[in-house]
């Protein structure tokens, strides 16, 4: 009989198994844990985020309210300390807490050998759960490769989103056997797909600062910042940030140049030369290539020309839609939290089942929150698990 299995081993469920101090503890992963982890923030790995507390709460929305008492036991103070404690710098970029000294991987290595080195727990790497129930107050959990009996059990099985880095949704099953109800998942900080010929040609090129606006019921959204030409689509904190609107397909307008129309016909106009050299001053040639498609001088373009130029430049139009779970890198929804005790992650319908991480309906934006989520509900849920009387 074991006193904590713990079903996954990504972010949340390793750094609950670093806190857990029971004798006779369990770890599952259906992978060799900590895939997502390894691959977080570009390889670089954002872990928190620097901006005040209230702003920190409301960058996971209405659900925000939830971890308070979470982060009142572990925060980013406490966060940056437990790195320091392994020799781990972080540096802030425009309030982002990133890692400074080491890659993402190492950091996923580096918890994972940890806990792998810890006597009271013994990791079952690619050992996949496949149902958990509950009798009497004892949870049975069988894998594809045993059974187990367990006094507590904490699931930090993770979201739907990348499903290649083991995070496939099988939680929800699991706690829906035992009662619990999910809020329907969507991906969530997801970029675009489009099938335009004309973004598969810009693909690798990206924009600084860009004005971009998306049309939600006949109303334009918009908003600037960076984005970047991908194979599938566009991408970047900007399109990121516009996915968090509630919609499936929509048209996006982007300004590919950062002055006015007047001061680009009024500059233009003093040109002497080809169109496409003048466009240089604000756009990469290889965009221009493709995009423009006139080969006029300045001088001999004609007002049809101009306006068709201009709305190339100013509001280029195209219709996206939000790629799947497998391009999206956060899920919203999850276990519903009116069904969690926020004070220690235990579950209010069985007694000695605990969450962590984004398995819950926890979702936050771009810029290392989800990650301070995973590892303050952790912490709280192993102090919690620690002081239990089994
Ligand atoms: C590309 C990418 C980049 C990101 N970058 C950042 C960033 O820089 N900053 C930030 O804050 N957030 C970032 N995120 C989000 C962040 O990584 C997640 O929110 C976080 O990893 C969630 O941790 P978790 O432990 O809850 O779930 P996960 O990390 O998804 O871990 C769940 C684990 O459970 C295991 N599992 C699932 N089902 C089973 C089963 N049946 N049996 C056994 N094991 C199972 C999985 O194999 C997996 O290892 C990024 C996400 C992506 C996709």
């Amino acid at each position: 009989m074991h006193s904590v299995a713990i079903v996954g081993a990504g972010a949340s469920g390793l750094f609950a198994a670093l806190n857990i101090n029971l004798k006779n503890s369990i770890i599952f992963d259906k992978n060799s844990g900590a895939k997502k982890l390894s691959i977080t923030g570009n390889s670089r790995c954002n872990i928190t985020n620097a901006i005040n507390f209230d702003s920190f709460l409301e960058a996971y929305g209405k659900n925000g309210q939830f971890l308070r008492d979470a982060f009142k036991i572990f925060f980013r103070d406490e966060l940056i300390e437990f790195l320091k404690s392994q020799n781990i710098e972080t540096t802030n970029e425009n309030d982002k807490i990133i890692l400074k000294n080491i890659k993402s991987k190492q950091f996923a290595q580096k918890l994972l050998k940890i806990v792998k080195n810890k006597k009271n727990i013994e990791f079952k790497a690619y050992e996949s759960v496949l149902n958990i129930k509950n009798k009497d107050g004892i949870f049975t959990i069988t894998t594809d490769k045993g059974k187990y009996t367990s006094k507590t059990v904490l699931l930090a099985c993770g979201g739907r989103s990348y499903p290649a880095t083991g995070s496939t949704g099988d939680g929800y099953g699991f706690a829906q056997s035992l009662r619990h109800t999910i809020v329907k998942p969507k991906p969530f900080e997801v970029p675009f797909c489009s099938d335009n010929r004309i973004v598969k040609n810009l693909q690798g090129i990206s924009l600084q600062d860009t004005d971009i606006a998306i049309k939600i019921k006949n109303k334009k959204v918009k908003t600037k910042g960076d984005i970047i030409f991908t194979h599938f689509g566009i991408s970047g904190p900007a399109i990121l940030k516009l996915s968090e609107y509630d919609f499936q397909k929509t048209s996006i307008y982007i300004k590919f140049v950062k002055c006015t129309e007047d001061e680009f016909i009024k500059k233009m106009r003093k040109y002497n030369g080809k169109i496409k050299n003048y466009i240089r001053n604000y756009l990469p040639k290889r965009a221009i290539d493709y995009l423009i498609q006139i080969d006029k001088n300045t001088k001999e373009i004609s007002k049809k020309e101009l306006n068709t130029l201009l709305d190339t430049l100013f509001r280029f139009e195209m219709d996206v839609k939000k790629c799947s779970f497998d391009r999206a890198f956060i899920t919203q929804g999850g276990i519903a939290l009116k069904e969690i005790n926020p004070k220690n992650m235990e579950s209010k319908i069985v007694k000695n089942l605990f969450f962590a991480g984004e398995i819950m309906d926890i979702q936050g934006s771009i810029g290392g929150f989800n990650l301070q989520a995973a590892f303050s509900t952790a912490f709280l849920a192993a102090s919690n698990i620690n002081n239990l009387a089994l």
